[in-house]
């Protein structure tokens, strides 16, 4: 079922002022975290930008790590509004991109995320899994190798926050049937 915002659901009103960004630079953000009963909704984005410092070239909206929407921008200040369908738990962000005279095009601001829940989805896209999961590999080799060893006691602590971390989400993202490689030591017969 598609739910305008517009509509008198609360849950979605409360979507209609979801993403807000005020300028890149500096760069307040408000921002307002919603949640959708169930099913599908549209989410109401509305933005503005302006910048005094690097020229603006063009605002995207980034939906769970990837482009969704991108437009081209006037330099020196924007606004504009897209209604996003939104069909399972998804973070939202704003990325303005600009560059200075005769300079390559730079990520000149981006948005903290605006985390949209939906009942009976995970919040879980699968780069981000991906992402995260060699995060926490990277953290435990730093911890066993260069890293300055803690106390015996301190050190266990760490390397179990760590391994179970790793543990929740290997789990998670087998049973959603995310992709995902594995160093040899890591590697288990579900993957062949
Ligand atoms: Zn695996």
């Amino acid at each position: 079922m598609v739910r305008k915002a517009d509509q008198s659901s609360s849950a979605i009103k409360g979507a209609g002022a979801c993403l807000k960004t005020c300028a890149p630079n500096p760069s307040p953000v408000c921002v307002k975290n919603c949640h959708l009963p169930t099913g599908e909704g549209t989410v109401d984005v509305m933005w503005q930008v302006a910048s005094v410092t690097v020229p603006m070239s063009r605002v995207e909206l980034i939906v769970n790590g990837e482009i969704r929407e991108s437009v081209a921008v006037a330099p020196e200040e924007g606004s504009g509004h897209w209604s996003v369908k939104v069909d399972k738990s998804s973070w939202l962000a704003l990325l303005v991109r600009g560059h200075c005279a005769d300079k390559p095009e730079i990520i000149a601001a981006h948005s903290s995320p605006v985390m949209i829940t939906v009942d009976g989805s995970r919040m879980l896209a699968a780069a981000d899994a991906v992402t995260i999961l060699e995060q926490i590999e990277g953290t435990l080799a730093y911890l066993d190798t260069v890293g300055t060893r803690a106390e015996d006691v301190a050190y266990k602590r760490m390397r179990l926050v760590l391994t179970s971390a790793h543990r929740t989400l290997h789990i998670q993202m087998h049973q959603l049937g995310y992709y995902h490689g594995h160093t040899p030591v890591e590697d288990h017969p579900e993957h062949h």
